[in-house]
């Protein structure tokens, strides 16, 4: 809008910008002017049309992925005492909702290449206990889902996909969103399609969605929508104790002015990523991630690995350089092992995990978003090369 034009090379670029313009406002205040601001009709229109676009046969509208996750874990039966395999290089959303159930998050280790779950280090960590996997596509990139999918049905496990960094990315041509059991998307402020707050589950299986919509909304049989609409009835009946999770309208009409320029938005993260690769390859002071064939990805974010053993400054200090610079970064993620929580309650040790230990004092996320200028592009390659040549070995 407006103000990106103003903005001057001086002005501090954020990590993120959402890309909401006016037709995402004209939507918000068309759901306020009906007078209808919780989940209705603008709900249901959003759901379908993104059961459509990922081509799923449901999609549960709801108010985050973490909400999205524990409804798919109840969708599957998770019991008090199971096991839930999830990477450490990721949000601590992915592990808390098994907690949720008095059952155990248990991390595994990343591939040192693309900080995606390491394959390798999965079997190990299976016990009779185990009951499912959470993987996630971390950065936006894809999983190897048919390595994954091996696995599983070797040991009888389900697959709850945790996609908020992936939206669209693609496995060997097809959207991530049908594959597995269940996948659970976000529509987080930061993430590639935004809402405020938001999320939404897909699956193929029409049980699972039912038992994500009625956990989802109190455990009514019948939604709040569907019963104060014309020839509606009032009757519902709790068939459980259920949680409120359902998506607002307001939420929802933007995510339907967003869902249309989802793959615009993509192509433009995409230039932007390869605008950063072409320059940064060629730096051996950093590394990047590896990018799978069998993927496209959402780009999501941007990650660097700084290799302070060619520098003479380590990531803290890198990270301080680029905000002196006028640029926002951030770090994706402190793995769980390494959270005093995580670690106390696990007994977890850095040596368990040493991929994701060596990649957290590497990692850099630097801006990738779709409206980003030309020059705030070239303002953060500048960052990145005038750090590198000032204190390189
Ligand atoms: C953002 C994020 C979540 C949680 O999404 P919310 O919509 O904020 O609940 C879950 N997993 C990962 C990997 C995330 O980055």
């Amino acid at each position: 809008m407006n103000k990106k034009n103003k903005i001057s090379k001086d002005v501090y670029l954020p990590f993120h910008r959402p890309s909401l313009d006016k037709q995402e406002i004209k939507a918000a205040v068309k759901v306020i002017e009906s007078g209808w601001l919780t989940t209705g009709k603008v709900c249901h229109d959003f759901a379908e049309q993104f059961r459509n676009y990922i081509g799923a046969k449901y999609a549960i509208p709801v108010n985050s992925c973490t909400a999205a996750l524990h409804l798919a874990l109840y969708a599957i039966d998770l019991q008090r005492g199971d096991e839930v395999l999830v990477p450490t290089m990721t949000f601590t959303a992915t592990a808390e909702v098994v907690t949720y159930f008095g059952a155990h998050p248990i991390m595994v280790d990343c591939d040192p290449k693309t900080l995606l779950i390491d394959v390798k280090k999965i079997e190990e960590k299976i016990t009779p206990r185990t009951k499912a996997i959470i993987p996630v596509h971390y950065a936006g990139q894809s999983c190897d889902i048919a390595a994954l999918q091996k696995i599983a049905k070797k040991h009888n496990l389900k697959i709850i996909w945790d996609a908020a960094h992936s939206l669209p990315t693609r496995y060997k041509g097809k959207l991530i969103g049908t594959q597995g059991d269940i996948t659970c998307f976000s529509f987080y402020s930061t993430k590639t399609l935004c809402t405020g707050e938001g999320g939404m589950a897909t699956t193929n299986n029409a049980a699972y969605a039912e038992r994500m919509r009625i956990a989802g909304l109190h455990g009514m049989s019948k939604d709040a929508w569907k019963r104060y609409s014309k020839g509606g009835s009032w009757f519902y009946e709790i068939v459980m104790p259920g949680y409120k999770y359902n998506l607002t309208d307001l939420a929802a009409a933007i995510g339907i002015e967003q869902l249309k320029k989802v793959e615009v938005m993509q192509k433009k993260r995409e230039k932007i990523a390869n605008q950063y690769t072409k320059v940064f390859s060629q730096f051996p002071e950093i590394e990047l991630l590896e990018q799978k064939k069998y993927g496209i990805n959402a780009w999501h974010l941007f990650v660097i690995k700084i290799h302070s053993d060619k520098l003479t400054i380590n990531r803290d200090q890198f990270f301080i350089e680029m905000q002196e610079r006028g640029v926002g970064v951030s770090v994706h993620f402190i793995p769980l092992h390494l959270h005093p929580y995580w670690r106390d309650t696990y007994k977890l040790k850095p040596a368990d995990f040493p991929a994701a230990t060596e990649a957290y004092h590497k990692i850099l996320s630097i801006p990738i978003f779709p409206d980003m200028t030309n020059s705030e592009i070239k303002k953060v390659i500048s960052a990145v090369e005038s750090i590198i040549v000032k204190y390189r070995k």
